[in-house]
């Protein structure tokens, strides 16, 4: 029956009867993960999403860029085709199409969502929500009454003062993901896993690419010398970067940017990507509702939310020390758990190969990688690879290190050939 009730500053018309189990705030993988999931386990479930269903990870994430990546990697293996013994005369980037590929897979996925939020009886309320108390929403000028409150609000990029993103020439992810055209030439200021990526993509696509990071070496989370391999990497794939050297200022002109580096440099180029990093969403802070996913500024990745959700609707725990990272492109880079910079010599041991060891990575001719596994007690304690596939074979590792299987036992496994995956055995029995 619907009663008058009083919130904050304004009277609104309370529903008692639209009383739901969960409220959920966003819908990137950590909102559509806790609602799928609370819904399937029966409870009724509403959803809040102000802009597109899918979050940053479908729309102007993980999903675009990977589908653009996919393109520029073929374009890449064609010029490369002669090496296979294969001869391709004819052929050019048709840019348009690489980005209607990526709007059609985009939209193909949000449309399953959509669906799949119908099908599970979620209400979906496309509207800006505000937390009003640990049960209370309101949204479009109506109340909404919750048993439990999930925000998964996400990040936006992050701005740095003085080089605020006009969207033209000074731009964000956000914005290459629209280019209507490929730029001649783009400065990329950041090498994190976004960084990284964006260069791949557009560098493959044949954009002159310039990544100036202020750190000591390229993709700083990553280990040492993952990092070191990957500039390696880089330089062969004349893929320019200064590391050490911040950016001071950035000059626009008529058609074009200047970037005044560090070091006293001044880069012409006909835009720049700012990839600096994330920064959480701003939301109402309240006792007794669940933040998860980018919103709380921890690990910002689809898996780590969707995992946080899994947490808060199925109570299905997981070790936060155990979150994979991958940076797409060719060769993948993949890690997870301890880095060798962070470990006291002494206390752990170390077996690494060249990828070039696999007859696999022989075969694809993807010769230039690393696998490093870091073993304390018979245990892995981190895994650290640049290789073709890197991101599914970390995963073998991810889960013997989550079940505590002993390197012994790893050993004993019988890995197909020639594989990329026997490249663990191969490390494995390098451990003295
Ligand atoms: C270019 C790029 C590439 C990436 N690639 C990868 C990758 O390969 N792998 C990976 O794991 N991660 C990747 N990420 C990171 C990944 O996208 C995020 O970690 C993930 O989207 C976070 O999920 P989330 O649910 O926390 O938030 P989001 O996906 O950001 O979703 C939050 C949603 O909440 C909505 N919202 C916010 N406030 C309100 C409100 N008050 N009311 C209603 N709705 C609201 C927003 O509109 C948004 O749709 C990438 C990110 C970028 C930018």
């Amino acid at each position: 029956m619907p009663v008058k009730g009083k919130v904050a500053e304004n009277i609104y018309e309370v529903n008692m009867e639209e009383e739901f189990d969960f409220g959920v705030i966003g819908s990137g993988p950590g909102g559509y993960t806790s609602a799928l999931n609370a819904a399937a386990a029966g409870k009724k479930v509403v959803l809040f999403e102000k802009d597109l269903i899918g979050g940053v990870c479908l729309n102007r994430g993980c999903i675009p860029t990977k589908t653009m990546l996919h393109s520029a990697e073929i374009y890449e293996m064609i010029n490369n085709s002669n090496d296979f013994g294969i001869d391709v005369d004819d052929y050019k980037v048709n840019f348009s199409k690489i980005m209607e590929r990526k709007r059609t897979v985009v939209d193909k996925l949000r449309s399953g969502l959509e669906r799949a939020f119908k099908n599970a009886g979620i209400l979906t309320v496309n509207a800006k929500a505000k937390i009003i108390d640990k049960n209370t929403i309101e949204a479009d000028g109506k109340i909404y009454i919750c048993k439990k409150i999930i925000a998964a609000t996400g990040s936006h990029p992050r701005i740095l003062k003085g080089m605020e993103y006009d969207h033209k020439f000074i731009l964000s992810s956000d914005d290459v993901l629209n280019f209507e055209k490929l730029p001649k030439s783009m400065v990329i200021v950041g090498s994190g896993a976004i960084g990284i990526e964006f260069s791949r993509i557009f560098s493959s696509l044949g954009v002159e690419v310039k990544i100036v990071e202020i750190a000591e070496n390229l993709l700083p989370l990553a280990d040492i010398e993952v990092s070191k391999r990957v500039e390696r990497i880089f330089k062969s794939q004349d893929i320019e970067f200064l590391t050490k050297t911040s950016v001071n200022k950035i000059e626009k002109c008529e058609n074009s940017v200047k970037v005044y580096v560090s070091n006293g440099k001044v880069f012409n180029a006909s835009c720049v990507l700012l990839a600096v990093g994330r920064v959480p969403n701003e939301i109402e802070k309240i006792d007794g509702v669940s933040y998860i996913g980018d919103v709380t500024g921890s690990i910002q990745l689809a898996h780590f939310a969707s995992k946080q959700a899994l947490e808060e609707v199925a109570d299905i725990p997981f070790d936060e020390s155990l979150v994979p990272f991958v940076v797409y492109g060719e060769p993948e880079i993949a890690w997870v758990g301890k880095r060798e910079q962070d470990l006291e010599s002494g206390t752990y041991q170390k077996a690494m190969i060249p990828i070039s060891a696999l007859a696999k990575s022989n075969c694809d001719n993807a010769l230039d990688g690393m696998m490093k596994i870091l073993v304390r007690e018979n245990k892995i304690i981190g895994a650290h690879i640049v290789s073709k596939e890197a991101s599914s074979l970390l995963q073998q590792l991810v889960i013997s290190m989550q079940m505590g299987v002993t390197t012994e036992q790893l050993k004993a496994v019988c890995f197909a050939h020639p594989t990329y995956s026997e490249g663990i055995l191969e490390c494995l029995m390098r451990l003295k």
